[in-house]
């Protein structure tokens, strides 16, 4: 049976001399592992070998779930880059590609999200329409707490973790921890049942507590966000992050 989706490419390995076998995050299938057979010969039936970030519309055919399936037809979108295109701007590149390897490892096979893989193509075209590093550093935090909340991990963030009070309640002089084992913020009086918890500045706990004031923030508060999310993550996969180092600074 064929099956028509949208589908962005979050994973290409070479198979064969002339083959890859792709990953693809469809709309309305889930993330799938396909064999693209040809695509790397000087007439690809794709146009080329397919690349990384790129996008658009596939057909493949999946008569059994427990193999790859086959992918017949790859037309990507106008305006579309792929990961080549955007190597002008590398910290965009691999902003890019954290969220499709953060994407891959926490969604399932055929466990569709189509509010995620919007939310993935919208990223893409903001980042590489974007050239300010505080600014897609930002969009790709936003994306992250999309992802977490799209696949059933969403961090605790409005009120602590553990005694459930408001952060409001504790006063703007308190201090503020985030918890991975707690699976977010928790206040003062909670912090010491969590070893894993790090404390936050003000402004990075402000910015948890209301994500809409990651578009204001410094780089230098996002920066630390992103540090508490990427241990987040690696918590969570219980893996480190390949592009990780390429998203923190220093
Ligand atoms: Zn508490």
């Amino acid at each position: 049976m064929l099956t028509k989706d949208l589908a962005i490419c979050i994973r290409a390995v070479d198979y064969s001399e002339t083959s890859q076998v792709v990953t693809f995050f469809t709309r309305d299938t889930g993330k799938i592992g396909a064999i693209a057979k040809g695509s790397k010969r000087p007439k690809s039936p794709f146009g080329g070998p397919i690349e990384m970030l790129s996008h658009g519309k596939i057909v493949f055919s999946d008569s059994s779930r427990e193999k790859l399936a086959t992918l017949t037809e790859f037309e990507p979108a106008c305006g579309a880059p792929g990961a080549a295109g955007l190597q002008n701007d590398l910290f965009v590149l691999n902003c890019c590609l954290f969220a499709a390897e953060l994407t891959n490892h926490l969604t399932d096979d055929y466990d569709p999200h189509p509010q995620l893989f919007d939310s993935f193509v919208q990223f893409i075209q903001d980042v590489q329409q974007d050239s300010d590093r505080t600014r897609i550093l930002a969009l790709t935090i936003l994306f992250q707490l999309a992802l977490l909340k799209e696949v059933g991990f969403q961090p605790i963030l409005d009120h602590c973790a553990n005694c459930k009070t408001p952060h409001a309640a504790h006063g703007v002089q308190s201090q503020t921890y985030f918890s991975s084992l707690a699976n977010g913020l928790v206040c003062r009086d909670c912090e010491p049942n969590f070893p894993d918890k790090i404390r936050l500045s003000r402004n990075a706990a402000a910015c948890l507590i209301s994500l809409k004031q990651i578009p204001d923030a410094t780089e230098k508060t996002l920066g630390e966000v992103e540090k508490v999310l990427v241990r987040h993550f690696t918590h969570l996969l219980g893996r480190p992050l390949k592009m990780a180092k390429h998203i923190l600074k220093g």
